[in-house]
């Protein structure tokens, strides 16, 4: 049994600010009230124990007390990606099967026609709250949240993800990185993703402050970073880039309060790092996925440098090893196990097993150096094979952003009548530069089979709600 996260936290730290959005502040004890008052509405819909409901909402304060309302009823949520079509949201929707789904009210026609009852926040606001009654305690295997993966590969998968899980994480991540009363994570990821989620459980485990944004807006988010209030927040690589463009036209560096920048969800190249060192960002590269309820592995800020590229070490409360490799710096797929792993999966996907032996087989490559450290080489899925000899799209990304005028890199593998597959690169650049210049740089800094059959020109790379890159669609440029 773990304690109920919100109302443990209101009883700890009540009247310590625990979110923030524009200008409006709410203290842990504001938001308990706000978050009863909405199961009450929750609870007069008919939404009750083990419900599962599912939220379609833009990250707004509502969706934060719309969460703990479900959470506080012991209901089940259902996190539905906000930039998906109607089409892939019918699918979630009818494989997770929820009894309910809730709302932002302009996204009610997406979700009409799904033969669910349908709410909007407006609308529970109007009910007549009926009077709840919470549960202390929390059962370790309860479902907390139900996430479909970024579906950068393959047809989405719902990942289910406890109360054990989320709070393996949240801990996990505070012996790695300190916490300290007056941390603030801005949080611009999206909620329905797990990397804005497992911010909004470290605030209610660790009694620290969010400040929320609706959705990455840059200017503002580099005002936040240099003003002093925001000590931690999590990025992606593309969103650590367009931070780090922003610095470099200001001539500006982030407040000295700043601590560390979580970076993951994706390879992040040496170039940023090297950039995100200069502008004294400490960067954490951290490795993890919907099924490891964030962070499996994380470098810690010491080893930033020396280490750069690498993940880190795995989290105190996880294990990682690499499935057939007989030693260090042997590739392999990485293998996770912890607390954090997911039980397993629900809908069509729930017969199938998400550990073997306790191990959670992840489907990306990876080795582990003689000092224990991570090296996440890509997805097994992505990887091309050229003539026999094997190529990681990630590398050769890598390389070419290295290019001052290449400000992101796509790479993915095309049909080739002689060898089979050839990488074929897209850049977004920000300078003009002739292809045939970033073709000769390629060959440069690539063994020859790794120079991209042709770089392309791109106003924007292909990229999920989350902003990952989506290689699969790559081609669609072509
Ligand atoms: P998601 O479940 O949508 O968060 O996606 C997780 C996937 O992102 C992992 O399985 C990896 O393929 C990729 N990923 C996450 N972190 C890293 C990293 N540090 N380096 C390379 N790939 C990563
Ligand atoms: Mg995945
Ligand atoms: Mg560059």
């Amino acid at each position: 049994m773990y304690p109920n996260w919100l109302v443990q936290r209101a009883k700890l730290t009540p009247d310590r600010i625990g979110l923030s959005f524009e200008n409006i502040e709410w203290t842990f004890k504001e938001i308990l009230e706000e978050a009863l008052l909405q199961a009450g509405c929750l609870l007069t819909a008919g939404v009750k124990k083990e419900s599962r409901v599912a939220i379609l909402s833009s990250s707004h304060p509502q969706l934060v007390f719309g969460i703990h309302a479900c959470l506080q009823l012991s209901a089940e949520l259902v996190m539905l990606n906000e930039r998906l079509s109607e089409s892939e949201i019918h699918y979630q929707i009818s494989d997770a099967d929820p009894d309910f789904v809730l709302v932002d009210s302009k996204y009610k026609d997406k979700v009409i026609g799904t033969g669910k009852p349908i709410l909007s926040w407006d609308e529970l606001k109007e009910l007549r709250p009926e009077e709840v009654k919470v549960e202390l305690e929390w059962p370790s295997d309860r479902t907390i949240t139900i996430m479909y993966t970024s579906g950068t590969t393959g047809f989405p998968k719902g990942v289910r993800q406890t109360v054990e899980n989320h709070t393996t994480s949240a801990t996990g991540s505070a012996f790695n990185m300190g916490v300290s009363p007056d941390d603030v994570w801005l949080c611009t990821s999206p909620i329905f993703h797990i990397s804005g989620f497992s911010i909004l459980v470290r605030s209610l485990l660790y009694g620290m402050r969010v400040r929320l944004y609706q959705k990455f807006d840059l200017a503002p988010i580099v005002d936040e970073l240099t003003a002093g209030e925001i000590t931690r927040m999590s990025v992606v690589a593309v969103t650590l880039e367009r931070i780090l463009s922003e610095l470099e036209r200001r001539e500006e560096k982030v407040h000295p309060n700043f601590k560390t920048m979580l970076a993951g969800g994706g390879p992040i190249p040496s170039d940023y790092l090297n950039r995100a060192f200069a502008k004294g960002i400490p960067v954490l590269q951290t490795y993890g996925m919907t099924e490891t309820s964030s962070q499996a592995a994380t470098l810690a800020p010491e080893d930033a440098i020396r280490k750069l590229g690498s993940s880190g070490k795995p989290l105190f409360l996880t294990h990682i090893r690499i499935d057939g490799a007989a030693g260090p710096n042997v590739e392999g797929e990485i293998c996770v196990r912890g607390g954090n792993v997911t039980p397993g999966y629900v809908g069509r996907n729930e017969e199938r097993p998400a550990q073997i032996d306790g191990w959670l087989h992840t489907g990306d490559i990876g080795y582990i150096d003689e000092e224990g450290y991570l090296y996440v080489v890509d997805r097994r899925s992505d990887l091309i094979i050229s003539g026999g000899e094997n190529i990681y799209p990630a590398e050769v990304e890598n390389a070419l952003v290295k290019h001052p005028n290449v400000r992101e890199a796509g790479v993915c593998g095309v049909d080739d009548t002689e060898w089979g597959q050839v990488p074929a690169a897209f850049v977004v650049l920000n300078c003009e530069v002739r292809e045939e210049e970033l073709m000769d740089f390629a060959r440069t800094v690539l063994a020859g089979y790794k120079v991209p059959k042709a770089i392309k020109i791109v106003n924007e790379l292909p990229r999920n709600a989350s902003n990952k890159l989506m290689r699969r669609r790559l081609t669609e440029y072509l």
